[in-house]
């Protein structure tokens, strides 16, 4: 007979079950309260979309682009990408669906994205994120306010202490210019002992090359000159009214000029929230203005910033949130009961209640196996002296209303 051969999880997946869930969970609740705080509305968006969409505005030499999307031909023979990420399809939505009208528009988001990468400890080729974008804003404080939002956020998920926020500035078109001609002539001058990878950025994206991990081009990247002295007078004083808004804001940071991050859209403001507890992948929160996206998608010049983390790696670092514990077990001691037990299971959940029944296996346990979940009280339904008795005990007074416990089950 032949064997059926068992299904797999596919390679970089996840099933998020128990502790994980909670975790998971307690990310997504905290963004959704902080979210609200700051006036962000909801947006859901689609799985995929058209691939030019994630080419055209991330930048066809990015890594992303390059080597991680799930790209594939549907039926009709149309090229879509499952989304390594929102900007670009929140860039989509806005043009397509004309939400100029709502400007200045602050967005959040949150769900799966993929990218084709190599797994390991916060690396899966479907992962989640949160995001939050402001878009029509090219002030200053937008950049500001999706910072303390952020900033509030790590506080509280009570992991803010081991996470630094990096700050830089791109500048805006005339300093990258002459920033991009100063880092060419630099990398020139030691184009003999980059590694390939960044040789090829060396044409494309020199910028890059400053962002790179192999330790054949740290020292060239590190000695590379700064963006500073080529920052125009309207680039340093946007990226002060940045810093001197975090500031007001008590929101702590630090420079590091050598941030530019993988993709082609940013400008101005470039930041990653970082820590040193999750080994090689320490950014947790990333993002950025990018002020050219919409334009470049073909819709009107529209400034833009915002961030994304990694819902997976925020998760790694909280503390355990505690599990959820029923209030009520209801109990049916006495099988000839059980009918009751449901309409007062019933009744209990309609009134807000939580409540699980246990009216399965033998009479005997049944009680037993209630008392393992930790019941705030359980509601047993059994016999004294042949007559039917329905019992109520509070176990955890301090998480029930006893008084209304009684009312809901007619005591
Ligand atoms: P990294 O340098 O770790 O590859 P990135 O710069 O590619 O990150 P972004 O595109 O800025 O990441 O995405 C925002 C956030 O999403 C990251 O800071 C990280 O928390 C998370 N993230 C990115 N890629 C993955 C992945 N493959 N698995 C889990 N989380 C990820
Ligand atoms: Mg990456």
């Amino acid at each position: 007979m032949a064997r059926i051969e068992t299904p797999k999880r596919i390679r970089g997946t996840q099933d998020i079950f128990g502790e994980e869930q909670r975790r998971f969970a307690h990310v997504l609740g905290a963004f959704e309260r902080v979210r609200a705080l700051y006036c962000f509305q909801r947006v859901d968006l689609p799985v995929f979309e058209a691939t030019g969409v994630f080419a055209r505005s991330m930048g066809e030499t990015s890594d992303v682009v390059s080597k991680e999307m799930y790209t594939f031909e549907d039926r009709g023979g149309d090229s879509l990408t499952l989304r390594p990420e929102f900007t670009a399809g929140i860039a989509r939505a806005y043009i397509t669906e004309g939400w100029q009208q709502y400007v200045p528009l602050k967005l959040a988001t949150a769900g799966p994205v993929f990218r084709y990468e190599r797994p390991q400890k916060g690396r899966f080729r479907q992962f989640h994120q949160i995001d939050a974008e402001i878009i029509g804003a090219p002030e200053p404080a937008a950049d500001v306010e999706l910072l303390v939002l952020a900033d509030q956020l790590l506080h509280e998920l009570g992991i803010a202490e081991g996470v630094t926020l990096q700050l830089n500035t791109l500048g805006d078109a005339e300093t990258r210019d002459a920033w991009r001609t100063a880092l060419v002539a630099h990398f020139e001058a030691h184009r003999g002992e980059l590694s390939e990878d960044s040789l090829a950025r060396l044409d494309k994206n020199p910028m890059r090359i400053l962002d790179s991990k192999d330790p054949r081009d740290r020292p060239i990247a590190d000695s590379a000159p700064d963006i500073d002295a080529y920052l125009t007078q309207e680039a340093a004083a946007f990226f002060k009214a940045v810093t001197d808004g975090l500031d007001a804001a008590g929101v702590r940071w630090t420079r590091n000029s050598r941030l530019v991050r993988g993709l082609d859209y940013y400008r101005h403001t470039a930041f990653e929230f970082v820590t040193d507890r999750l080994g090689a992948q320490g950014t947790v929160l990333a993002g950025g203005r990018y002020d050219g996206l919409i334009g470049s998608l073909g819709g009107p010049e529209t400034a833009g910033v915002g961030w994304a983390a990694g819902v997976e790696r925020l998760a790694m670092l909280i503390e355990e949130p505690v599990a959820e514990r029923v209030q009520v077990a209801v109990v049916a001691e006495d099988p000839a009961q059980e009918l009751k037990a449901i309409a007062i299971l019933s009744a209990l959940r309609r009134d807000g209640i939580s409540a699980e029944l246990f009216a399965s296996g033998s009479p005997k346990k049944r009680y037993d196996r209630a008392l393992k979940l930790q019941p705030a009280a359980t509601v047993s339904l059994g016999v004294r002296d042949g007559a039917a008795v329905t019992s109520l005990r509070t176990l955890r007074g301090d998480a029930i209303d006893e008084v209304r416990l009684r009312e809901v089950v007619g005591q």
